[in-house]
């Protein structure tokens, strides 16, 4: 596939070469199987809570005022999320870093700057799609989420979800992945399959955190490949052609 020029640095930041063979992925078939021919994921959909039908506004200042968990007690400030309401891409990462406590915005360290550079070679700004993260407070140390901690912000990112409505979601690495779907499988195992996100049956992609990719820059054109495959999922999303069974 001919990738745009313009896209050629950010492409050079993913250490992806200009020019990338990709392989379609088939239709679902009537087996109820996707891409891959692995078997599409239900999981589990979001509970109600105090943060239903909350517009933007109030679950913002909800999130901004939390003591939920003890995470409020060492955070700068709360980290909500970025991007467009209406986005019809939606990026969920694992919890805010050192740098995105300090500015309170998702995905601003050298690891979210790959990230833009990853939507850019998509074609996106990061205006153009919402990018929020499982938990709204920094973890000490940037040690991984408690449970209790997800379940404690759980509602949170689902009102989020509710209120973007995006067509498709990228879970980025395996923290938020397993998060997201409710599942402890690998990474590699979730990678390559549409899940299926709660009763509304959201799809949901799964790849690699820039973070990993920064320390393992040899899994950079594995990334590559998921977006691909993403792009290629929401190009059917978008022509009404199903994805799930
Ligand atoms: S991580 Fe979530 S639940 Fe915990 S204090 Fe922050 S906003 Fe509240």
């Amino acid at each position: 596939m001919a990738i745009d020029p313009r896209h050629a640095a950010y492409l050079d930041a993913l250490g992806v070469d200009v020019y990338v063979r990709r392989e379609l992925p088939a239709r679902a078939p009537e087996s109820g199987r996707t891409t891959g021919g692995q078997p599409v994921e239900a999981v589990p959909g979001p509970a109600p809570g105090e943060a239903a039908g909350l517009d933007w506004s109030a679950l913002r200042e909800r999130v901004a005022a939390c003591t939920r968990c003890e995470l409020h007690s060492t955070r700068t400030q709360t980290v909500f999320g970025v991007g467009s309401p209406t986005a019809r891409w939606m990026f969920i990462g694992e919890a805010p870093g050192a740098e995105e406590d300090r500015q309170g915005e998702p995905f601003v360290g050298r690891a979210g700057q790959l990230l833009t550079s990853m939507l850019k070679a998509l074609g996106f700004a990061r205006e153009d799609v919402y990018i929020t993260n499982v938990l709204k407070c920094r973890p000490p140390g940037n040690r991984d989420p408690r449970p209790e901690e997800a379940r404690c912000c759980r509602e949170y990112l689902e009102r989020q979800i509710e209120l973007v409505a995006p067509t498709l979601i990228v879970a980025i690495g395996r923290i938020a992945a397993q998060n997201l779907l409710g599942t402890d499988m690998p990474l590699a195992k979730l990678r390559g399959t549409v899940h299926a996100l709660g009763p509304g049956r959201r799809p949901v992609l799964v790849t690699y955190h820039p973070a990993y990719l920064l320390r393992s820059p040899g899994e950079k054109r594995k990334a590559w490949q998921d977006l691909l495959l993403a792009r290629a999922i929401f190009g059917r999303l978008e022509r009404g052609e199903s994805v799930l069974p």
